[in-house]
């Protein structure tokens, strides 16, 4: 069975990250995730950012 990586690809730079912040940053946007670094960008002086959660790409398996 081959070996799937789970990841997403930031919806502003488009880079993969192994964590990625669920956001709406538009007033009519749809939900997208975005990695730490457009995350700063998006959230600061943004009336319409939203924080809808964190993604990581390796659930924590203990
Ligand atoms: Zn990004």
């Amino acid at each position: 069975m081959a070996v799937r990586a789970r990841v997403k690809p930031c919806h502003i730079c488009n880079q993969s990250a192994p964590v990625l912040y669920r956001v709406k940053y538009e007033e009519e946007g749809d939900w997208v995730f975005v990695c730490p670094n457009c995350w700063q960008d998006i959230s600061q002086d943004n009336p319409f950012y939203v924080y809808g959660g964190t993604w990581k790409a390796e659930k924590a398996k203990k």
